[in-house]
């Protein structure tokens, strides 16, 4: 990542990637008070761009600082990122997070300052491989009641339990771990969200201490779309036993199967392969096969 080029959106400007610099001291960085956002996009088109920089906004709130750009001032920057770099299947990665200014838990007149970084990444979506499911473990950190944290903003202090979480999983060989939350009741992965299949039924937790991804809330419209009964309630992991198919859906993981939970097994089938097929024919803008087919 050092060694990258292209150009990263800071404060209203556009600076080489690797002049993209903060001070040590930054208050983000040592107290956690730092925001963020996940994005792709889709033959030049992000993927529910305005609602991505609506809950940017909504995070920054929640942390109870306020982004000095607007949601329109947000959007417009995004598109040239996109522009600048020449990116079309690319990540995007707002961010805001209070300055150096002040050394302290308080840090009321530190400056907010937000980037927009994007890195090329195109979705490749092999149905063959992408059907034979990820191996989750079951991490021993539990998403947090919402007493305890503000669990539904995208804010970068609730990732270090996803990131300790996500490395005792790799270090077992999983690809990632599926949290439960404080009550014991099965709430989501490390970086996406999970719904179970059973009788046709898709069953996925209450997002009541985590995020309500976007790709989640775009499942289950999809999935409502094609008369497929999706039932949010709170599923306890002695269930899991009883599914037949799993997944896990994010901005980044788009829908991906899971074959294996911990002692769990599942058989990546119909639903999953419909539900990922109609999420990437939903993430691609309609111009995009006409504009393959008008440079063919
Ligand atoms: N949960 C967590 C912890 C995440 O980091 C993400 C990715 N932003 C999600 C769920 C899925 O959110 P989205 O579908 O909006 O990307």
């Amino acid at each position: 990542f050092d060694q990258m080029q292209g150009k990263i959106w800071l404060n209203g400007e556009f600076v080489d990637w690797a002049d993209a610099k903060i001070h040590v001291l930054t208050h983000g960085l040592h107290y956690g008070s730092c925001v963020f956002e996940g994005e792709r996009a889709y033959g030049g088109v992000v993927f529910k761009s305005l609602q991505h920089t609506q809950r940017l906004h909504a995070s920054a709130n929640t942390l109870d600082f306020k982004l000095p750009y607007s949601v329109e001032e947000i959007e417009s920057a995004k598109a040239e990122v996109l522009r600048v770099n020449n990116f079309t299947d690319a990540y995007l990665r707002p961010f805001a997070w209070r300055g150096s200014e002040m050394m302290g838990v308080s840090a009321q007149k530190n400056r907010i300052n937000v980037a927009i970084a994007a890195w090329q990444w195109p979705s490749y979506f092999d149905p063959e491989e992408r059907l034979k499911g990820i191996r989750l473990d079951i991490a021993s950190y539990c998403r947090p009641d919402p007493r305890t944290a503000p669990v539904h903003a995208k804010a970068a202090g609730l990732y270090m339990i996803c990131t300790i979480s996500k490395h005792a999983a790799e270090s077992k060989g999983y690809a990632d771990a599926m949290m439960l939350d404080w009550r014991g009741r099965v709430a989501e992965c490390t970086g996406a969200n999970i719904f179970f299949v059973k009788d046709g039924v898709l069953h996925t937790p209450e997002p009541d201490c985590f995020l309500n991804g976007l790709t989640r809330q775009t499942v289950i419209e999809l999935a409502e779309a094609r008369g497929i009964e999706v039932n949010v309630r709170a599923i306890m992991p002695e269930e899991l036993d009883g599914f037949s198919e799993c997944f896990i859906t994010g901005t980044a993981a788009e829908v991906t199967p899971v074959a294996e939970i911990g002692p769990y097994h599942f058989t990546p089938g119909e639903i999953s392969k419909t539900m990922f097929e109609d999420y990437i024919a939903a993430v691609t803008p309609v111009s995009a096969p006409q504009k393959v087919a008008a440079a063919g």
